[in-house]
């Protein structure tokens, strides 16, 4: 039964990670009849829910325990989903333990060295794991690599007791939030996330913030409760210990090498695009496809991670390689002209920006394709300005 419901949810797009190996023979069977469906109907002609079912459901059975199931060869394109079953549970235990006073630091750092041990040695003997790892295994292998030390641990404490206070005394009167606060310092694609279950708040950060002073601690609460901040805080994940623990993380999860797609590199795309408009000075960021299909969003830039992501939906012949440069470009903007900020609002698209994106050779063609493709009815685009990408 539990498999059925989390086939189906993957078929409605929204794919649990976790799932028990009973569901291996259902994702199998799901398989094959989308192959079949395949021959008739191609691929792209597929809504893009049951698309990314399909890609989920392929993932599902690249999925292996610590007993590792032998990973399978797949085309460059496809890595990033080696799902590594628990590992997410286990963070999670993990993340309540170092919130729980009674838990003893020591104890928590052999329990994270030892998971750390397990993680390591189930990739030492699968080396083909490793660049197929998931984006959320990547980065709980790097939060257990870092946080398998007590001064980490001992940091990480603090801090979230730190955090803890500050909310309790920031909190308005008629705050959204219960006033008891788990503060969780982990893998987070969010500059904040709050989840609010039977009376208690639990609050996900970006593990970096535990690099934070005092003064943006203090701005991080005021941001957390809707009282400004939020400038200080994106600045202050610009800084040297943000980045240094952010970095660290990252080089012990493993760098992710799946530039290239099944149609466009994003490799050679930078290379392009770095050659034609910025003299070939452009240090290159981080490169990933989306994982979803995204039909609005064709790029996207990351301040904080150097991270520039591209829309799958891009990765397909036909889509020109012009095309994806200009997106490509246009990302790239963002990371030379930085955020402007304006009443604690970062801009993006400022007029410079707008100007500097008009010298794209192919602009206008560009322009109206990206318009073409974005789907129709779905997004209001322009009123203030803003760009969804
Ligand atoms: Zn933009």
């Amino acid at each position: 039964m539990r498999s059925e419901q989390t086939v189906r949810a993957a078929l409605l797009g929204r794919a649990h990670l976790d799932v028990d190996d009973s569901i291996l023979l259902v994702a199998r069977r799901a398989i094959t009849t989308f192959r079949l469906a395949q021959r008739v109907q191609r691929l792209k002609r597929l809504d893009p829910p049951t698309r990314e079912a399909l890609r989920f459901l392929e993932s599902v059975t690249h999925m292996s325990g610590d007993k590792a199931t032998p990973a399978h060869r797949r085309p460059a394109g496809a890595s990033g989903r080696h799902i590594i079953r628990g590992l997410r549970r286990w963070l999670e235990l993990r993340l309540r333990d170092l919130e729980n006073p009674e838990m003893e630091s020591s104890q928590i750092v052999r329990e994270v060295a030892v998971r750390h041990e397990r993680l390591e040695a189930l990739i030492m003997r699968n080396r083909e794991i490793e660049a197929q790892l998931s984006d959320s295994a990547r980065a709980i292998r790097g939060w257990c690599a870092y946080f398998r030390t007590d001064e980490h641990v001992a940091a990480y404490r603090r801090c979230a007791g730190h955090l803890g206070r500050l909310l309790a005394e920031h909190r308005p009167a008629r705050s959204r939030w219960p006033s008891s606060v788990v503060v969780m310092f982990g893998p987070s694609r969010s500059l904040w996330r709050m989840r609010a279950v039977s009376g208690r708040a639990y609050l996900t950060l970006p593990t970096g913030m535990i690099g934070f002073n005092d003064r943006q601690f203090e701005a991080l609460a005021r941001m957390i409760h809707g009282m400004g901040g939020r400038a200080t805080v994106v600045q202050a994940m610009l800084q040297p210990p943000y980045q240094a623990i952010e970095r660290a993380m990252e080089r012990y999860g493993g760098a992710c090498p799946a530039t290239r797609g099944d149609a466009h590199d994003l490799g050679d795309s930078f290379h392009r695009v770095n050659a034609a408009y910025f003299a070939g000075h452009m240090a290159r960021p981080r490169l990933a496809w989306s994982r979803a299909e995204s039909g609005r969003k064709f790029g996207h830039y990351e301040f904080a991670r150097d991270s520039l992501v591209i829309s799958r939906r891009l990765d397909d012949p036909a889509i020109p390689s012009w095309l994806l440069d200009f997106v490509m470009y246009h990302e790239l903007l963002h990371k030379r002209h930085g955020l402007r900020w304006v009443n604690g609002r970062g801009l993006a698209h400022t007029a410079a920006f707008r100007e500097d994106e008009r010298r794209f050779e192919r602009y206008q063609e560009a322009e109206a394709m990206l318009r073409r493709l974005s789907r129709p009815g779905r997004v209001s685009r322009g009123s203030n300005g803003s760009r969804a990408r």
